[in-house]
Order: C-alpha cells, then structure tokens, then sequence
C-alpha cells in the first residue's frame, strides 16, 4: 500500500476488529482514515439505513457493510458510535449484549456526560467505555461528505469515566493518533463546558442570526440573500449544519449551554450599552482583544490566515 496524505500505513493495525456504527460525515471519514492508515486488520461499517450501506458499499468504505448492527459488532475488538448523540440509548440497548468480552465502546458524540449516561447502564463490566470527541467537521452529512484527513491537525477530546483501564485509552488514543488528530483527555463535564462555548453557543447563534434574518420583514429574503455579507455568509455556513446532530447536542448539554447562553446575554447587555452611549473605547478594547484571539487560533494552526477563506466571490 503507498503512502496517502495521512502517511504510510502503520506497520501493525492498532485493533484487530474496528466496527462503526453510523455511516455519516464522522463514520465515513473514520473509514476512509483508518484503511488509510492501515489501523484495523478488518473495518465493519453499519447504518441503519439500507441507502446509507448501499452507498457505503458502492464507495469501498470499510471491508463489510452491513444493517443488522447486532451481527456488525459482535466480534469487534473496537466499535465506535458515530449517530447522532440522541441516538446512544437506543444503540447502546441494541448493541450492549453482542459485545464481546474486553471490547471497548467509543463514540464521537458532541457531548460527553450525556452519552456517558446513555451508554453505561447498557455495558457490562468487561467492556471498556472510552468516549472520544474529534473536534472537526464540516455543514455536510452523510457517507459522501467524509474524507480521510478531516481529522489531520484536530483535536480529538477522550473523556474517559475514572477508573477506565488505562490499555483501553491507550488503543483509542493510538487511533486518533494514527487518523492524524491530536489527543488530549477531560472529564466529561469540563468537556462539555467548554464545547459549550466554544462550539455549541456559536452554533445557537448562527441559527438564531440567519433565522431572524429569515424573519424581518421589512428585508425581503430576497435581499437578505442578494446582499449577505461576509459576516452573515459565515453564519449561514454554520446554520446549514444538520439538523438532528445539533437539536440533539442543545438536548443533551443544557446546563453547559444555558449557563453560557446567562453570561452571553450580559455581555451583550454591556456592548449594547456602549453603543447607546457612544463607549468606542469600550468597543475598540473588545474587538481589540478578539482579533488576538483569532490570530492566536490561526498562529496554532486550527485556522488558515487566508482572508475570508479564499472564497471566490
Ligand atoms: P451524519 O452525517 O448525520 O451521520 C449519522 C449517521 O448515523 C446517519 O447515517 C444516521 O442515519 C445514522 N444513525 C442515526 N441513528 C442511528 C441508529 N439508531 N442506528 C444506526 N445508525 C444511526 O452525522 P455526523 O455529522 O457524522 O455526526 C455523527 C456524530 O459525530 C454525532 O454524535 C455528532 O455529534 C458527532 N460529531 C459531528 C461533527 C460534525 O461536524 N458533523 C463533528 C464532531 C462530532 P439516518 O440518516 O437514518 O438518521
């Protein structure tokens, strides 16, 4: 096998038996990433949806395709979750008895402590729980939108309840590795903190901006979208993204994201006040401070400089 972008296959797969449940943009890129990177001796891909294995077959994902998710996991030496976070109760229902002894459970859900909650009454104790959230992504779904180096560069977040065994972390650390991400560990809770903020209120409020937008009346839609500035244009980037992914993230880390949404609401309490009373210091000592932030995210990488993406306009 040559080397693709991700680099030579690995001289050893990291599992014997890699099964992934859900064929979407997170399932699909796993796929293509980890036979890239050779990390599986045998990748099983399963969907509930017969078009979504069909399309996971025509594509070449994974070795085997397969609906029936009880037959899929069951000799897995890993499997991880890649459905909507909403969805793990009911998966973990029909999957918790088929795993073999030692098998460990990961996921790539948005929030932790939920899918935590969700998963662990269904898991006996010889199956090691390793959440695993990969910061990257893109506004597209399904097994067409994923691609190997999504995770190149990315974080990817384990959150591991205390006491997991430490050689189950290690595998799933040694995939994400292998699948070009950057591994670091948190509880749970202070993962979904501070998604919160830095993914999850952002998201609200892409949604929030293009959908009041979507509303006035006194701009037609037609306007809104004839002169939508770059500003707006990212937002409504944003806002594209699915649908069922993000009603379940909102569902399932409400405090985090409440407690965000409080402090969001003053701040913007504060600068609508600047602006009443003509406060520029006030708004040149903010926008001064986040155009730092931004420049920071580009100096470590998680961002290209290029202006406005490099978009033809
Ligand atoms: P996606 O493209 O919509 O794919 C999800 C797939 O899971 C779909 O094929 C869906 O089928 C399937 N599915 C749903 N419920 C299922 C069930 N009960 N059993 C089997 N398959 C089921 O979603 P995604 O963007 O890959 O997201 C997957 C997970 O990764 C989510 O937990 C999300 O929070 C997380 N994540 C997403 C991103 C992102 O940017 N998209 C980034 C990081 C992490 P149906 O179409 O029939 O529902």
């Amino acid at each position: 096998m040559s080397a693709g972008a991700l680099g030579p296959p690995l001289a050893e797969p990291v599992v014997g038996r890699l099964a992934i449940v859900g064929i979407g943009l997170i399932g699909s890129s796993i796929a293509r990433a980890a036979r890239e990177r050779g990390v599986a001796g045998r990748i099983v891909c399963i969907d509930r949806d017969p078009a979504v294995v069909e399309r996971a077959r025509a594509l070449g994902l994974g070795d085997e395709q397969t609906l029936d998710v009880a037959q899929g996991v069951a000799e897995a030496d890993l499997v991880i979750l890649c459905v909507p976070v909403g969805a793990c109760d009911a998966v973990g229902a029909q999957i918790g008895p088929c795993l073999k002894p030692g098998a460990i459970l990961s996921d790539t859900g948005s929030v932790k402590a939920s899918v935590i909650a969700q998963l662990k009454p269904h898991l006996r104790p010889d199956v090691h729980l390793v959440p695993a959230h990969p910061v990257a992504g893109t506004e597209y779904s399904g097994p067409d939108a994923g691609f190997a180096t999504l995770f190149q560069r990315r974080w990817c977040i384990l959150t591991p309840p205390e006491g997991t065994d430490e050689a189950a972390i290690g595998r799933v650390e040694a995939v994400w590795t292998a699948m070009g991400a950057e591994v670091e560990r948190m509880s749970a809770e202070h993962h979904d903190l501070v998604l919160a903020i830095t993914s999850h209120v952002p998201h609200l409020i892409a949604y929030n901006i293009v959908g009041t937008a979507a509303d006035l009346e006194t701009v037609t839609q037609s306007e809104v979208i004839k002169f939508s500035a770059g500003g707006f244009r990212d937002f409504t980037r944003i806002a594209a993204s699915d649908p069922t992914m993000w009603r379940d993230v909102f569902l399932h880390n409400r405090p985090a994201v409440l407690e965000m949404l409080g402090r969001l609401n003053e701040d913007i309490a504060v600068l609508a006040k600047a602006i009443r009373w003509g406060d520029g210091d006030a708004l040149f000592d903010l926008f001064t401070r986040t155009r730092a932030i931004r420049r920071g995210i580009i100096s470590q990488g998680q961002e290209t400089p290029e202006p406005d993406f490099g978009r033809r306009r």
